[in-house]
């Protein structure tokens, strides 16, 4: 037995070029790509001119009886075509894609059926594993989805103004629902083949979720089923199909990206995020809102896909000055991932519009760099400066002997305030160093600038919580003293890096 006539009776049965090819177990990618090539290097088309070429004219037409289209060229232009006009496609900005595609099921009932059709018609081909051009134990083993992407890539990136990608490292998605008229029918042959495996299939709803049919299911049965009670039911090789696959949807989706700056906070009525208390807002806007608002309009990002996470939060009556608070925002599914130096700047000047923040350093950066906001969270030290007020009246002398404390532990018991929302513990946190400087004309009041581990409590630290921090600033000067107002002067964080003219 010849390949050529192997070749010549897979295309009399029905099967297209490519599926020929695959069936001849041919794994060589550029036979696929160019099949003209293939027939010239066989010598098949020379040859055979007036036995292969009628035949494979006349099947032209024909859906292929394994791939259903897949592999034919009838369905590859109607599929670049589709996705060429699909506006969503050209939404995004991404110039690489992956693509995934969902076969019909009955694709691996029609695989199954020509596959023990051809052990039987070429058994010492077949049986064997006789493959003039590689061997393979199964002829399974050339995906029909690897040989549809080494098609498709070239005519891709030669039609649209993406290319397609092979999809390891690829954030953008493209997936295309195909649809084959007759699934259900010739699906529905396998009830007659073992009423017991997929009635069971069908009764057990809990289990099966009522999945009847799935990829999985069918090919464990398929490995498993007896052939002659296959055949029994189940057309060997399969009739022509009636209908060729079509792509009845195509899905869109991009992997996050990530903008990152910092912010500065000039507001003490203003939260981080929007704080909304049994549906009513206590507060009018908040930083969150302000950054995001802009961003959405300006580069038309749905604003509910804007993912606001910075690097702690400060109180709504604390300012963040100095350099600001460093932020990421999570874009998801976004459609513009490039973005321009000055486009940040733009982005900037709008959000600054506002006299209640002010942001800068906006730029994309890596997702693993969110680990960095993370880890920040728990190991950057902050600067603060607060305004004091004591009941008694001190003087310079007495706040002086606090230059000359470093690295003070506090055992903090978690704040009153803030036991709605955070588990009691009492957490030791480190005050670096601390500086106090009277105000001029005034024997009560003084500023305590005072750098700190990331997560203390500096509020509860100057007036003690009601001897819930200890030591407190209260207990160390032993004067009863209260805060007036806190600022945040430097988060020590390098991130993101600091951009020129920003
Ligand atoms: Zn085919």
């Amino acid at each position: 037995m010849s390949e050529q006539e192997i070749f010549q009776y897979l295309n009399e049965i029905g099967c297209c070029n490519l599926c020929n090819l695959r069936h001849l177990g041919c794994t060589n990618k550029k036979f696929y790509i160019n099949f003209e090539l293939f027939l010239k290097e066989k010598n098949l088309n020379d040859k055979d001119d007036t036995e292969i070429e009628p035949n494979s004219k006349k099947l032209k037409e024909n859906v292929c009886i394994v791939c259903l289209g897949l592999l034919q060229n009838h369905f590859i232009n109607e599929l670049l075509e589709f996705i060429e006009k699909n506006t969503s496609v050209n939404e995004y900005d991404s110039t690489n894609f992956a693509c995934a595609i969902s076969l019909p099921i009955a694709q691996q009932i029609r695989a199954h059926s020509v596959n023990l059709h051809l052990k039987e018609k070429f058994p010492e081909y077949y049986e064997q594993g006789n493959y003039k051009y590689v061997l393979l134990e199964n002829i399974n083993e050339i995906p029909l989805k690897e040989v549809w992407k080494w098609v498709i890539t070239p005519k891709i990136n030669e039609r649209l103004n993406k290319s397609l990608d092979n999809g390891a490292n690829c954030d953008f998605l493209i997936t295309l629902n195909l649809k084959y008229v007759d699934e259900e029918k010739e699906l529905n042959l396998l009830f007659k083949v073992s009423p017991e495996t997929f009635k069971e299939r069908n009764r057990n709803f809990k289990k099966f979720r009522g999945e009847t049919f799935t990829k999985k299911s069918v090919e464990t049965f398929l490995e498993q089923v007896d052939k002659e009670k296959f055949k029994e039911h189940i057309q060997c090789p399969p009739q022509v199909p009636n209908f060729s696959i079509n792509c009845s949807n195509i899905e869109c989706t991009h992997n996050s990206i990530y903008l990152a700056g910092r912010y500065m906070k000039y507001s003490r009525e203003l939260s981080q995020t929007p704080w909304i208390i049994n549906g009513k807002r206590m507060m009018e806007a908040s930083v969150q809102e302000i950054i995001c608002a802009p961003l959405a309009s300006l580069f038309n990002f749905h604003i509910d896909y804007i993912k606001f996470i910075s690097s702690g939060r400060e109180d709504c009556d604390v300012r963040c000055l100095g350099n600001g608070r460093p932020f990421v925002l999570e874009i998801i599914n976004p459609k513009k991932t490039k973005f321009a130096y000055e486009e940040f700047r733009k982005l900037e000047s709008e959000i600054n519009k506002s006299e209640l923040i002010q942001v800068r350093d906006m730029q994309l950066v890596p997702k693993e760099d969110l680990i960095i906001i993370k880890q920040g969270e728990e190991s950057k030290t902050k600067v603060y400066q607060a305004l004091c007020i004591s009941q008694q009246q001190i003087t310079q002398e007495n706040l002086d002997k606090l230059s000359d404390m470093k690295d003070i532990v506090l055992q903090q018991k978690t704040p009153i305030r803030v036991l709605h929302r955070r588990p009691l513990a009492i957490r030791p946190r480190t005050i670096h160093y601390m500086n106090a400087q009277m105000i001029p004309g005034n024997s009560k009041m003084f500023t305590l600038d005072v750098e700190t581990q990331a997560g203390t409590y500096v509020k509860e630290f100057v007036h003690g919580d009601f001897g819930r921090t200890k030591p407190s600033l209260s207990s160390i000067l032993g004067i009863d003293v209260d805060i007036i107002a806190l600022d945040v002067t430097a988060i020590k964080l390098d991130f993101p890096k600091p951009i020129e003219n920003s």
